[in-house]
C-alpha cells in the first residue's frame, strides 16, 4: 500500500478525537478519500492545521465504542516511525500541515507501542529538527519513564480517561484499568512538572495535559464526568477534558446504543469552563434529579435564573468575581467593564454592547447605577 493510501486510512476515524483549542470543539465532517486534517488553537491564540493520525489502525484490543478494536472488518494501515516521520515532514514542508497529534492503536502492549510513538516523535525533533506543535498520545500501560519522555519532547500530551471512573470504564472497555493504566499516567505528569526541573523539556516548559471521556457511551451522568474533571484540574493540574459525545460504530457491541445529543456535549464544555475560569464549583452547578444538566439552558443562564432572580448584580461597584456570574459576560468583558467604569458610570445597555457584552442576556441579572434595564421576560 503506498503512503498516500496508508495515511488515509489512518487519519479516517480521526475526525472523532477532539484535540483543539478552548472553544467547544466542532467535530468538522470530512472527504472520504481524503487525508483528514483539523485545525488546532495553541495556548497563545494561534490557529493552526493539524495532521491528526494514528501510526497504526492495529490494535489488540476491544474497547466496546472504538471503530479500531480488535476483530472489525476494516483495512487497516501501519506506519515506522523513520517513514511515518519523512511522510509527515513532506506534508509540513509542503504547507499542507503546521503541527500533529500522534496516537496510536495498541500493539504488542502498550509499552511497545508507546515507544513507537516516541521513537517517531524523536525522529522528528532530533533528524528532521522539526520546532513545531507535537501532541502525542499516553497509551494505556506505559511506564512512567515514557511519560517523562512524552513530556521532554511534546507541547502537549493527552491520557484519554474514556470514563469518569472505574466501574463507568468496565462498561467502555473492559479490559482497559482506570486507576493503573490511565489515571496514574496523568498522576506522573503532574509529579514530574512539580518535582523535576524543565530545563531539557522541549522549549524549556513542562507540556500541558489533557484528557478525553466519551460522553453518554456507559450510561454515566454529568455530575460524575464533571467531578472526576474537577479532581483532574485541581489535583493533577489537568488543561483541559474533551468532551466527546458517544456516537455508534456498525459491528462494535454498542452499534445498537443511541447516540448522545450535540448538546449534552456542548453543556459539559460550558460547565468544565465555569467551573476552571469563572470561579462556580461544582456544587453550584445547576444539576437535576438525576445528576444531569438540562439540555435546553446553559448551565450559567440556570444558575443566574435560580440565584440572580430578584437579586441583581450593580454592574458599577460589583466585584470582579461576582461580574463573572453575570449570563453574557465573559472573563474578557469583565475587564473590560471594570476599565470603562473607572472612566464613568455605565447607565446604559447600549454602554455594555458596545464593550463587547451580550447586553440583552444580561439585562434581567443586573443594575446600571442602581436601575434594572428594561428587557423581556423570558418565556420559560
Ligand atoms: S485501545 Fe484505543 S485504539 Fe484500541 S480499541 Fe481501545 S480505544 Fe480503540
Amino acid at each position: 500500500m503506498s503512503e498516500l493510501e496508508r495515511l488515509k486510512l489512518l487519519t479516517s476515524q480521526m475526525h472523532l478525537e477532539p484535540s483543539g483549542g478552548d472553544e467547544c470543539p466542532k467535530l468538522s465532517s470530512r472527504k472520504e478519500d481524503s487525508i483528514y486534517t483539523s485545525h488546532a488553537t495553541l495556548p497563545n491564540g494561534k490557529h493552526i492545521s493539524l495532521l491528526k493520525t494514528l501510526l497504526t489502525s492495529v490494535c489488540e484490543r476491544d474497547c466496546f465504542y472504538c471503530p479500531f478494536r480488535q476483530g472489525r472488518d476494516f483495512r487497516r494501515a501501519t506506519f515506522r516511525p523513520d517513514e511515518f516521520a519523512k511522510v509527515f515532514m513532506y506534508m509540513h514542508k509542503a504547507g499542507m500541515v503546521e503541527g500533529i497529534f500522534l496516537s496510536s492503536g495498541v500493539i504488542n502492549g502498550g509499552i511497545y507501542t508507546q515507544d513507537q510513538i516516541l521513537a517517531t516523535a524523536e525522529i522528528l525533533r532530533r533528524k528532521h529538527t522539526y520546532q513545531g506543535y507535537l501532541h502525542l498520545k499516553v497509551m494505556p500501560g506505559a511506564q512512567k519513564a515514557q511519560v517523562e519522555q512524552a513530556m521532554l519532547l511534546a507541547d502537549r500530551v493527552s491520557v484519554n480517561l474514556e470514563a469518569p471512573n472505574t466501574q463507568r470504564l468496565k462498561q467502555l472497555a473492559p479490559h482497559k484499568e482506570f486507576t493503573e493504566e490511565l489515571l496514574k499516567p496523568l498522576h506522573w505528569a503532574e509529579q514530574i512538572r512539580k518535582e523535576k526541573s524543565p530545563h531539557k523539556a522541549w522549549k524549556g516548559t513542562w507540556p500541558s495535559t489533557v484528557t478525553q471521556f466519551v460522553v453518554g457511551g456507559a450510561d454515566e451522568s454529568d455530575l460524575e464526568l464533571l467531578s472526576t474533571t474537577e479532581k483532574l484540574h485541581r489535583q493533577m493540574g489537568l488543561t483541559r477534558a474533551y468532551f466527546s459525545r458517544f456516537n455508534p460504530i456498525s459491528d462494535t457491541p454498542l452499534e445498537n446504543k443511541s447516540p448522545t445529543p450535540l448538546e449534552r456535549q456542548n453543556r459539559l464544555y460550558q460547565a468544565s469552563f465555569l467551573i476552571r475560569d469563572y470561579g462556580f464549583t461544582l456544587e453550584e452547578m445547576p444539576f437535576e434529579g438525576e445528576g444531569n444538566l438540562l439540555l435546553e439552558v446553559d448551565p450559567k443562564l440556570a444558575w443566574a435564573q435560580r440565584n440572580l432572580t430578584g437579586q441583581p448584580i450593580e454592574i458599577n461597584s460589583a466585584p470582579r468575581h461576582l461580574l463573572l456570574r453575570i449570563p453574557g459576560i465573559g472573563p474578557k468583558g469583565v475587564e473590560t467593564i471594570i476599565k470603562a467604569r473607572r472612566q464613568s458610570k455605565l447607565r446604559d445597555l447600549s454602554q455594555l454592547t458596545k464593550l463587547g457584552v451580550m447586553a440583552r442576556k444580561a439585562a434581567p441579572y443586573i443594575l446600571l447605577d442602581g436601575v434594572q434595564p428594561a428587557h423581556q421576560l423570558s418565556l420559560f
